[in-house]
């Protein structure tokens, strides 16, 4: 009895309950974050490497809520998969990053592509294809236009509806990029198995490139590998000048980073762009 009282304890502990309250109380705000407009897609440039011309965006999700503040999607994206909120959420994203990217074409005449992330239950979901279809639909944008990014959690299932799903976006002809490159456990195998477009290397690997001969190493690999399976390759978290250099000694295509500019509300980065673009 004595052992029994020990245990219930441990599992029902103040620590414990109180973590769980703050866990249901933030999926209950983020359940109205939506019809409460409390998200914002922050965009962030992405430059041809060689040149800094632009060539697109990457859509990056904050949540403004009133009792917390600002919440990093590290926090509330993992949550949202848990709870499948990230489906209503994902679609929002990919509708309201689509009317943008199409807005910011039509002013600058220029053909960017929007980069958007995609997370595992998401993309598993059955009506992701819909959406994407519906979406493109909607918003009018050439589907070459739109980046779809998924991490390597993902290729780890490699069931019959994912390879589905990717034909089915490859078809229509929507770009598809491997995100995080090198952070994640899978075999390289599915590289040649699924019609990946672009590679991004992981800015861990881009962040000490200058300091770190292994880091150097790993990137230019990671290049060399990527175009010899014809991919373009982003290097994310390009924050200085000689990071920059380095991975244009190395052919790599495309950079993103606080060099060039964070990601800001998309009023700020249509301004960015039209001091840019002079
Ligand atoms: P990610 O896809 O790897 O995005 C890159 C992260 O690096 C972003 O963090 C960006 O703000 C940050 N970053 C950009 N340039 C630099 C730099 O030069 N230095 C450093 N240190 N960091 C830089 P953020 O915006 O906090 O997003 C975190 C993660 O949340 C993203 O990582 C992505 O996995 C996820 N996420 C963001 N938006 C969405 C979304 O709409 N849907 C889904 N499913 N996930 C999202
Ligand atoms: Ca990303
Ligand atoms: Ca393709
Ligand atoms: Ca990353």
């Amino acid at each position: 009895a004595k052992d029994k009282g020990k245990s219930a304890y441990q599992r029902f502990s103040p620590e414990m309950s109180q973590d769980s309250h703050e866990r249901l109380q933030i999926e209950s705000r983020l359940r109205r974050a939506l019809e409460l407009n409390e998200l914002k897609l922050y965009y962030q440039p992405i430059v041809e490497a060689g040149t800094g011309r632009l060539v697109g965006a990457e859509a990056l999700i904050r949540w403004n809520n009133r009792a917390m503040g600002l919440v990093s999607p590290d926090k509330f994206i993992p949550l949202a998969e848990e709870t499948g909120l990230i489906i209503p959420i994902g679609e929002w994203v990919l509708k309201t990053a689509c009317e943008d990217i199409k807005q910011w074409q039509k002013n600058t005449g220029l053909g960017l592509t929007i980069a958007v992330n995609v997370s595992p239950r998401q993309f598993r979901d059955a009506g992701f294809t819909n959406t994407i279809d519906k979406v493109l639909e909607d918003s009018k944008l050439d589907p070459q236009y739109l980046e779809l990014e998924i991490t390597e959690r993902l290729i780890l299932d490699n069931s019959i509806e994912t390879s589905g799903i990717f034909k089915h976006l490859d078809d229509k002809g929507v770009k598809l990029s491997i995100d995080d490159f090198g952070t994640g456990y899978s075999a390289l195998g599915y590289l040649k198995s699924y019609p990946f477009d672009t590679l991004k290397i992981d800015k861990s690997f881009v962040q000490d490139v200058i300091e770190s001969s292994e880091d150097a190493a790993l990137v230019t690999a990671i290049i060399t590998m990527a175009h010899s399976l014809s991919l373009k390759v982003i290097a994310e978290g390009v924050e200085e000048a000689p990071q920059l250099d380095f991975l244009n000694q190395h052919n790599c295509d495309f950079a993103q980073g606080y060099y060039f500019n964070r990601p800001v509300p998309a009023e700020e980065f249509s301004l960015w762009m039209s001091d840019n673009l002079k």
